[in-house]
């Protein structure tokens, strides 16, 4: 007990190195405690450094938010409403309802308390009807029996006799960035603020490295695509530089209310080991995170040169989908690949 009651009293013994009241957190890279004002202040801070270096804002007279919800969404929406609110940029939230019974359906409440308290507009868009199905009907291979039978006459069987299904979560990555692309087309939207934090672009960055994919790696960044696309409302991730655990800390100072809810489809994602994996090496090597952001930053900074040289000029129309109209890199674009599949 007494033991417990020093811990505490250290706890509270850790002073903010600005201002010498309680300390709410410690962040080990910059060597320096901070007390909740000068966290949130911090963070704010490192947001608009962010913004100002890539010029994210330049020219936007309307930003959208994608939001799912979740945490990391939501701080995102909340950072940036304070963030562009005196420069009178247009904001709106867009949400993407996969169709994920018991998930979904729990977040879109969050999103809704929050925009309508930031009156901020939410607009939501559904799988079931902009794709068709929801990815609950996907997974479970529920067509209507005239795609079932055209399926057999094709033969897409694997090994069960079953229809070949691919993991949910490229269903659920393919469809929502396309439904999100045409959703800020259809809104007048001129850039998408996705809520990616250290995190999430570490996790992604050692995904495409995993998989051999340098064309996706250079692509993928602060901004989304290598060059100013026809078609292609640009993404920007203006929370890039935070670690989630700042992320987490920021939205429960803030009172930013989120329930916590894991989708069901979790454990098919290839993310969630890449980042079991990077957070066990995080815990032993302390940095490791920064790290991989860091070289992240140059390689993709390489193979953008590479690849921009290549394809030559800065610019490039890209090819749009034949069946529906929205960029592509064949003849149909990825949605539509994988909607002719099912
Ligand atoms: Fe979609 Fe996969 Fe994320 Fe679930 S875990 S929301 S299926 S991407
Ligand atoms: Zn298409």
């Amino acid at each position: 007990m007494e033991n417990l009651n020093n811990a505490e009293k250290d706890r509270d013994d850790i002073r903010c190195d600005i201002c010498n009241s309680n300390a709410v957190i410690y962040l080990p890279y910059a060597k320096r405690s901070l007390c909740k004002k000068h966290f949130i202040f911090s963070l704010e801070r490192r947001v608009k450094r962010t913004i100002r270096e890539y010029n994210f804002l330049n020219g936007v007279k309307h930003l959208g938010i994608a939001v799912s919800g979740g945490k990391d969404s939501l701080t995102a929406l909340y950072v940036l409403n304070k963030i562009v609110k005196p420069a009178k940029i247009k904001l709106t939230a867009i949400l993407v309802d996969e169709g994920i019974a018991g998930y979904r359906d729990k977040t879109i409440k969050d999103a809704k308390k929050l925009c309508s308290a930031l009156r901020v507009p939410l607009k939501i868009y559904t799988f079931k009807e902009e794709i068709g199905y929801t990815l609950d009907e996907i997974m479970k291979g529920k067509k209507d029996e005239a795609k079932i039978k055209e399926i057999k006459k094709k033969g897409i069987k694997n090994t069960k006799g079953e229809k070949k299904r691919e993991p949910s979560c490229t269903y659920c990555g393919v469809f929502r960035r396309w439904i999100l692309n045409k959703a800020a087309k259809e809104l007048k939207i001129d850039k998408i603020v996705i809520g990616h934090n250290l995190d999430d672009v570490v996790q992604s960055y050692l995904m495409n490295v995993f998989r051999n994919e340098p064309f996706r790696l250079a692509r993928f960044g602060p901004t989304s695509g290598l060059f100013e696309e026809e078609g292609f409302v640009p993404r920007i991730r203006p929370l890039f530089k935070i670690p989630e655990k700042e992320i987490a800390l920021y939205s429960i100072l803030n009172n930013i209310k989120t329930t916590f809810v894991e989708c069901p489809y979790v454990n098919e994602s290839f993310r969630h080991y890449v980042r079991n994996f990077i957070n066990d090496l995080e815990s032993r090597y302390p940095g490791t995170k920064f790290n991989i952001l860091n070289n992240f930053i140059l390689t993709k900074t390489l193979l953008e040169e590479k690849f921009k040289r290549e394809y030559g000029g800065k610019e490039k129309v890209i090819p749009t989908c034949k069946k529906c109209g929205e960029p592509a890199s064949a003849i149909l674009c990825k949605k539509c690949e994988l909607l002719s599949n099912l």
